[in-house]
């Protein structure tokens, strides 16, 4: 009996966001059982493959510091990261206090767990 599953996604790689349908086998889950239709460029096949194999976001959020004219510093991981890891990644991002100067683009956390994805400020910050 065959495992066959479809899903149906929106491909978030560029402001068009190709309607994919992305095939695969359940029981059977390797890149090259993965089938893709729907996009306009090779990227949406690496995006519908990744949501089925491993699920990766860019992460947003804000962290504490210590300023005398703001609250919170708004930060952004360098590159996508493992669903799995969001969640913990949050954690560490909302137990830090910064303390200014902050120039934007500085990397609050590097190489989060060995994934090479940095956490960097998305804000000046003088004091
Ligand atoms: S498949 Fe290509 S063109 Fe379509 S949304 Fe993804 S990146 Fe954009």
């Amino acid at each position: 009996m065959s495992s066959r599953s479809n899903k149906s996604l929106i491909c978030i790689s560029c402001p068009i966001g190709c309607h994919l349908t992305v095939e695969y086998d359940k029981d059977n889950l390797r890149e090259e059982n993965i089938k893709i239709s729907g996009n306009k460029c090779s990227r949406g096949i690496t995006y519908g493959r990744e949501e089925v194999l491993a699920p990766k976001r860019t992460v947003t959020a804000t962290v504490s510091i210590a300023s005398e004219i703001q609250r919170r510093l708004p930060v952004k991981t360098t590159k996508h990261i493992d669903k799995v890891l969001i969640f913990e990644l949050l954690d560490n991002l909302y137990s830090l206090k910064v303390k200014p100067p902050v120039n934007i683009g500085e990397r609050l956390i590097e190489n989060f767990k060995g994934t090479g994805v940095d956490v960097v400020a998305t804000m000046k910050l003088d004091r």
